[in-house]
């Protein structure tokens, strides 16, 4: 590894309280009249990244967002733990400097990535270990992950701050409770950066004992209600939430849901008095991950103006699969397996899937419980149901490339991307009335069908009955050649690339830089 002395001296000041940066010493960037603008530089802070570490869709959204920034004038760099599978995929990193983060001293590693600028921080003791991002290999939480995503926390903070030799950044994003914290260490010293706080998924709230916030070294002033106490414990979204400058969520319609005392899990009242910050921006795709004509990963390419390849996508995920042969419509579910992801309705479906010939295939990782009822039902349905559990890239390309509907029961959806892949890749989707979901996918309702709109299938959130009903509709309506042609045609020409949504952030960023500076200058 290459050692860089001079940014070595730079970044070492240990941490051990108020960050060593007097507050308002620098001011956020201001083009000189008649220059050429300079790119705005954003450091993102976030616990996965794809394509190094994926867990879910904050992986797709941190990689695919920060490439499209690049696009729009905005240059990212990533904060990310060193966990081995990214230090094993950035075999070339480049030491940059050191901090001691809560008592660990930690490195910094400078690394490219198929496009994505990123800042490492190695901390072998709490980032070098067996399982995954969060959970241990026993499927348990990480013991420390208090510790763990407060050093990273801590480190943006230093970061935003320090910035990384000559690079010093204008914004700071913080993606999920993970990196929440950056907040709190960045408004301890009253640092004059805007903070944005992106909430993917309000049901993970980074909740921990109140004693906890002792070992944080943040003022005594955060414990209190107004930032982090919540429920006698403490959580890193809530303190987030109360600190960043904005907060956003991953669709307008989410936005909207989380302000609702059912939706809101235990956070709504907070959210509601946020509201002012609060903005819903809905995720895109990488369409150049996610492109059926180039996509390296299936067997058969295709696309819109030639979709016949895709009916040997569909023959190969019956041979992997163990399924009959035959016309009956694949259905297939690509998803974490947990009780809001709606797994659990799966198996009453069975009578309708046997009426029509249907096939189903499940691919999906997390809590057994919740698939064992459906496991049972394999061994009495061989060739017509298949359970694959685990985490594979691979078999959710072929999955989407070649199933007829791709099932999405989300009991609450923040987003959702596995639906949106679907519709680029030809799979209609059927999907709960919640979220993202319900803003992305047009159900085929009368109205929706005499006016050409129609992309997929709704029902109601958590209701066994209109989930048949669903399955039902789309499976009689599969059978009418030119009508199912037309919902695939909808949802292949539908744009959900990231162009748009990379635009809004741009703006959102744009718009808390302006609000310093004019603070700024009013201040003097
Ligand atoms: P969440 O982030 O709540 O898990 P999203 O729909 O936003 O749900 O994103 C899930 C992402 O993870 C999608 O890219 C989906 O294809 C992928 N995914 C989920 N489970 C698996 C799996 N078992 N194997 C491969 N990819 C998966």
């Amino acid at each position: 590894m290459h050692v860089n002395r001079s940014l070595q001296e730079c970044m070492r000041s240990d941490y051990g309280g108020p960050l060593p940066l007097s507050s308002g010493t620098r001011l956020i960037r201001k083009d000189q009249p008649g220059s050429a603008p300079e790119p705005l530089k954003v450091l993102c802070v976030a616990s996965e990244v794809f394509p190094l570490v994926k867990t879910g869709g904050l992986a797709d959204v941190t990689g695919a967002l920060s490439k499209s920034l690049t696009r729009l004038g905005v240059e990212t760099e990533i904060l990310l733990p060193a966990y081995p599978v990214v230090l094993e995929k950035c075999r070339d990193a480049e030491w940059v400097g050191q901090m001691n983060l809560l008592g660990h001293m930690a490195d910094l590693l400078k690394a490219r990535h198929e496009g994505l600028d990123l800042i490492l921080l190695r901390c072998p003791e709490l980032y070098e270990r067996g399982g995954g991002p969060y959970l241990d290999s026993s499927g348990n939480d990480h013991h420390d992950n208090w510790l763990r995503f407060a050093v990273l926390s801590l480190a943006g903070a230093r970061l935003a701050t320090e910035g990384l030799g000559a690079w010093r950044p204008d914004l700071v994003h913080l993606h999920d409770w993970q990196a929440a914290l950056t907040a709190c260490y960045l408004k301890a010293i009253d640092a004059p950066i805007p903070i944005v706080l992106t909430i993917h998924n309000l049901a993970f709230q980074g909740q921990f004992s109140a004693g906890t916030f002792w070992n944080l070294e943040l003022p005594d002033r955060f414990s209190h209600m107004d930032v982090m106490e919540y429920y006698h414990d403490i959580s890193y979204l809530k303190a987030g939430i109360q600190l960043a400058d904005a907060v956003t969520t991953v669709s307008p319609t989410y936005a909207r849901e989380i302000l609702s005392d059912r939706s809101g899990m235990g956070m709504a009242g907070v959210l509601r008095s946020r509201r002012s910050v609060l903005s819903g921006i809905l995720n895109g795709i990488d369409s150049s991950v996610w492109d059926p004509e180039t996509d390296p990963s299936i067997p058969f390419n295709y696309s819109a103006g030639n979709i016949g390849p895709r009916e040997m996508n569909r023959a190969a995920i019956e041979r992997q699969f163990g399924l009959k042969q035959g016309p009956g419509p694949i259905v297939c579910v690509i998803s974490r397996l947990t009780w809001q992801k709606g797994i659990d309705m799966l198996a009453d479906m069975l009578p309708v899937f046997n009426e029509h010939g249907a096939k189903l295939i499940v691919l999906g990782d997390g809590g057994m419980d919740v698939v064992y009822p459906l496991l049972e039902q394999v061994r009495h349905h061989s060739g017509q149901i298949a359970v694959q559990i685990g985490y594979s890239e691979e078999a959710a390309h072929l999955l989407i490339a070649g199933s007829d509907i791709l099932l999405q029961p989300s009991r609450f959806e923040p987003c959702g991307l596995t639906q949106l892949y679907a519709l680029r890749y030809g799979a209609v989707p059927i999907v709960a009335r919640t979220g993202g979901l319900a803003e992305t996918v047009i159900d085929a309702n009368e109205a929706a069908i005499a006016s050409s709109a129609a992309t997929g299938f709704h029902f109601h959130p958590g209701s066994k009955g209109d989930l048949h009903n669903a399955l039902e509709r789309a499976f009689n309506t599969h059978r009418q050649t030119a009508a199912w042609r037309q919902l695939q045609m909808r949802g292949m020409h539908t744009d959900f690339g990231w162009e748009r949504s990379a635009a809004q952030y741009a703006d959102l960023y744009r718009s808390l830089i302006g609000e310093k500076i004019t603070s700024a200058v009013t201040e003097q």
